[in-house]
């Protein structure tokens, strides 16, 4: 008995012993993988997951709108020796350089066709303004829309401004007078009654229109019901901080998501392209109507099936970048957000 006793403290404390050992040369942290490949170790992946998530988004230069990632980074974890360091820095580069930016721009529209195309929302007001006070003819016709591009470093240039890409175009940018030389158009005199360009000329290409006093909705062609019904937390912006492209109904955990309006699922999954949006369906209206319904905790139809207007899709959720239960709607009319509430929850 008592030599049994004996061996038992032995044994206690060579245990306690192995694992002092391991605390002495090891510590507890985690390996991070991108695209299964192993890249870095952190302490802290909370923070690291953050940082990501922030960058994402609103990105890191002022004109970044958002930015898409296509891959994000797993963790798992491990004991670490004691002296091998870890690289969070290094890691973020990483995964933010598999990403891609776009940013904000502006383009001046006569008649709803992009005439001039500005950085800035304030520039093209003022562009617009100056326009009006010289009493051009378009006066009534101007309009702003926002436009997204990728936004590239320019590698010639030595400065850090971004060259905006327009599916792989660079956009010309203009300065407030360039757009207003070539916007000024003078009043004819009115005894000349021949016919001047009119607005049939124009092609309607459907984008928003945002002018400095009123905000005209484009018609989509379609009529929609509401998905959902709940609060609205978030509401669409032009000119908010992080310009959301959607507009958000709270609604709980579960709440039964209708499709605002019939067309065939073409994304139903998470992940890229819809990085962000967690579980989220993208379904084709029409042609140039497609509608986003995002951070879903289920999806309850595939890819490649069609949907009638009213029908149950998915379920309220807080997957993705998302501080809380609700429904983010957006809807791309030609590929550019439009505030959903010039068609519905207005
Ligand atoms: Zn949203």
């Amino acid at each position: 008995m008592r030599k049994l006793v004996k061996l038992s403290v032995v044994a206690t404390l060579a245990v306690i012993f192995i694992f002092g050992l391991i605390e002495l040369f090891y510590r507890q942290t985690y390996s991070v993988s991108l695209k299964g490949e192993l890249i870095g170790y952190t302490n802290d992946k909370v923070s690291l997951q953050k940082r990501i998530n922030d960058y994402i988004k609103s990105g890191d230069g002022k004109n970044v709108a958002f930015v898409e990632i296509a891959d994000l980074p797993t963790y798992a974890s491990c004991m670490l020796k004691k002296d091998v360091e870890t690289n969070d820095d290094e890691i973020f580069e990483k995964v933010v350089s598999t990403g891609t930016a776009y940013s904000k721009y502006y383009s001046i529209t006569d008649n709803n066709e992009e005439k001039a195309y500005l950085t800035s929302f304030a520039d093209a007001e003022n562009a617009v303004n100056q326009l009006k006070e010289k009493d051009s003819a378009n006066s009534s016709t101007l309009g702003i829309v926002e436009k997204y591009g990728v936004a590239k470093k320019d590698e010639e240039s030595e400065s850090d401004e971004l060259k905006i890409l327009n599916n792989d175009n660079p956009v010309e940018m203009s300065s407030i007078d360039d757009s207003v030389t070539k916007l000024y158009v003078k009043k004819e005199a009115p005894k000349i009654t021949k016919k001047t360009a009119s607005s049939s000329v124009y092609k309607n290409i459907g984008t928003k229109i945002i002018s400095s006093e009123s905000s005209v909705a484009t018609n989509i062609g379609i009529t929609l019901i509401r998905p959902v019904s709940g609060t609205i937390s978030s509401r669409f912006g032009y000119r908010s901080r992080d310009n959301h492209k959607g507009l958000d109904i709270a609604a709980p955990k579960g709440t039964a998501i209708k499709a605002a309006a019939a067309g065939t699922v073409t994304f139903s999954g998470s992940g890229a392209p819809y990085s962000g949006y967690g579980n989220i369906v993208v379904i084709q209206s029409t042609g140039a109507v497609s509608i986003r319904y995002a951070h879903c905790s289920e999806l309850y139809v595939r890819s490649g099936q069609s949907v009638a207007q009213g029908q149950v899709i998915a379920a309220v959720g807080s997957t993705g970048i998302s501080t809380g239960n609700h429904l983010h709607f957006e809807i791309r009319y030609n590929g550019t957000a439009v505030d959903p509430q010039n068609y519905v929850y207005n």
